[in-house]
């Protein structure tokens, strides 16, 4: 099982290192004024995985990181996700403290407060990269999915639903909704909130999506 986790990340980071050095050559990438790139942002979580993957954690040093962050903070990225205990972002992604703001809560799907959230990161503390991430096996999604619910749960379920696709006999049903679901959050993201859609359209920020497999502790990005 290790072995095979290990081979896992090895080919990883070959192909996490290749797409970066894509990135840079390819696609014009906005600085902020530290210098942080959203390329750079991505190519941090995708090596943080990697070690995580690995065996090789290295942001566990938490009592330097207090000390480094008591005055200031400047998350390279904010990653929304499901509240699910088995999604800890910021140990999936090696990123101990002061790196990444984290949103979470049942479903990743966007409300108000959010997206206020999501504005104060890339416009007052300079976040470079967006990722709203769904996960295998989320309750949420199969409550979607199972049209179960009561209470203020109901109303949360209820804006996963339009990702069901039309298909329910599918035995892909429940990782296809939960990448829907994905897709459907950033879109609203970007209808709903003006700054964010006005930062990726002109390349100051970017938004992506991606789904993390509880099952082997790999995460993909939908590139
Ligand atoms: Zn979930």
């Amino acid at each position: 099982m290790k072995k095979t986790r290990l081979l896992l990340a090895t080919i990883a980071l070959s192909m996490a290192c290749f797409t970066y050095g894509q990135e840079h050559n390819e696609h014009a990438v906005s600085e902020n004024k530290s210098g942080m790139t959203a390329s750079f942002a991505l190519h941090e979580l995708k090596t943080g995985n990697l070690r995580f993957l690995g065996d090789s954690l290295k942001n566990t040093d938490y009592r330097n990181q207090i000390e480094k962050t008591k005055d200031s903070q400047k998350p390279h990225t904010l990653v929304m996700t499901c509240m699910d205990s088995r999604v800890p972002p910021e140990i999936i992604f090696d990123q101990g403290i002061g790196n990444i703001f984290v949103l979470r809560v049942a479903g990743n799907v966007e409300d108000e407060n959010m997206l206020g959230s999501m504005e104060y990161a890339v416009e007052h503390t300079g976040s470079k990269l967006l990722v709203v991430m769904g996960h295998s096996h989320c309750g949420a999604v199969k409550g979607a999915v199972q049209n179960a619910g009561s209470g203020m749960l109901t109303q949360l379920l209820d804006q996963i639903k339009p990702a069901i696709p039309a298909d329910h006999k599918d035995p892909d049903l429940i990782e296809k909704t939960v990448k829907n679901n994905v897709k459907l959050t950033i879109a609203d993201i970007l209808a709903k909130s003006h700054s964010i859609r006005e930062m990726v359209d002109d390349h100051k920020i970017v938004i992506l999506g991606a789904f993390y497999d509880i099952e082997t502790g790999v995460v993909t990005f939908m590139e």
